[in-house]
């Protein structure tokens, strides 16, 4: 007799192409507000996470991560790589999927792509950090680097922070074509620019996603004036770093996490006690962010776990009717829970004496 799987053995999978379509459905810059909202929310409950650095797989080409989290209640992890040669094999540099669970039983109630859903938290993380960090009134924003992330970036900064302008450079000429073209009708004025320093000429925050593993330098202490807010996202893997170090020495540093962000961040650069702030405390007032229009912020973003949990828990809260996945047969699940040989047995139903012989 055939097994029925129960309600709870389903899992709920969101696609790639459900994904796409849920955004769709929102609207992307609703999508990266409410996401702001989701990952505020949590950092205000810092205390309440298990908080661990992330578990990096190292090789020439790249890594592998997993980036585990829990607030008690609901557990989840992402799957994530990062592999900077990829584009020129026709592949992303970042691709992941993630998973919630119920921490009362154990079992799985949500497996997302995340390889889109990364971009949406990464920027709208990005840009919660800017509503906080960014000098009063800016409206302009350099992107170096116009790769995946850019556009998701840009979108986010419009959303969140209100900028009107972004000033676009990447080694890459394609790439800049690539984002003016997709930026086109978004309501942003975008400027194609042929140098850094041009992009950054009267930018009031930097954004900085390029991907190279190596210590690169794509800002130099000259080209940083005061009060601007720099939102690093690219340096986050140990060796793979985009600032040159006397930018930080001039910066205010703020950070997720410090015991990953010290291993991964712009600040591997530093003495290991050298001083950052902590994100949520920013975030719950218990710390100033800036504190005078002359300050440059530096916003060292590596992508912490509680953020994916945070874009995890909005998916699984937005899906509802939406009909926007496929229940998984993902969990065996024996009519008696102990008989779980019985149910493999039985699935074969005449032939079932191989196995039990
Ligand atoms: P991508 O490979 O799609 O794009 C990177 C772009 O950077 C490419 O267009 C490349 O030509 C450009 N570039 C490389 N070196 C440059 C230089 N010196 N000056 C200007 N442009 C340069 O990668 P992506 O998916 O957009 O990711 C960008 C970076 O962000 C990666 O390093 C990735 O690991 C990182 N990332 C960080 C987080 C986070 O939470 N902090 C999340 C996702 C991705």
């Amino acid at each position: 007799m055939a097994n029925t799987p129960s309600k709870l053995a389903m899992v709920p999978f969101v696609s790639v192409d459900h994904m796409m379509r849920l955004i769709h459905l929102i609207g992307i810059e609703t999508f990266l507000s409410d996401l702001a909202t989701y990952i505020e929310q949590d950092f205000l409950r810092w205390d309440l996470f298990d908080k661990t650095p992330r578990v990096a797989s190292h090789s020439a080409e790249g890594v592998i991560e997993l980036m585990p989290t829990s607030d008690g209640e609901v557990y989840g992890f992402k799957y994530v790589n990062g592999h900077p040669k990829n584009t020129s094999a026709g592949l992303q540099t970042v691709t992941a999927f993630g998973l919630l669970a119920n921490v009362s039983n154990g079992y799985p109630v949500l497996l997302s792509e995340m390889t889109i859903l990364t971009a949406l938290r990464t920027a709208a993380m990005s840009a919660l950090v800017g509503r906080h960090l960014a000098p009063e009134g800016a409206q302009t924003m350099a992107i170096i680097g116009n790769g995946a992330q850019c556009e998701f970036q840009a979108l986010a900064f419009k959303a969140i922070c209100g900028i009107t302008s972004v000033r676009l450079f990447d080694i890459d000429p394609v790439a800049t074509k690539k984002a003016t073209r997709n930026l086109a009708g978004s309501g942003l004025d975008v400027v194609d620019c042929a140098t850094a320093e041009a992009a950054i000429t009267g930018a009031d925050i930097i954004t900085t996603c390029t991907a190279d593993k190596q210590l690169a330098t794509i800002l130099t202490d000259n080209m940083v004036g005061s009060g601007v807010h720099i939102n690093a996202i690219g340096g986050d893997c140990p060796g793979k770093t985009e600032l040159h170090r006397d930018i930080l020495l001039r910066s205010d540093i703020f950070v997720e996490f410090p015991p990953q962000t010290r291993v991964e961040g712009e600040i591997q650069q530093l003495a290991q006690d050298h001083p950052v702030t902590e994100l949520w405390q920013v975030f719950s007032g218990a710390t100033k962010g800036r504190k005078d229009a002359r300050q440059i912020t530096l916003f060292d973003s590596v992508g912490f776990a509680v953020e994916d949990f945070s874009a995890l828990r909005y998916v699984r809260d937005r899906l509802g009717d939406t009909g926007l996945y496929l229940e998984l047969d993902m969990l065996a699940d024996p009519d008696d829970p102990r008989d779980l040989f019985g149910m493999v047995q039985r699935a074969a139903g005449g032939d079932s004496a191989e196995l039990a012989g």
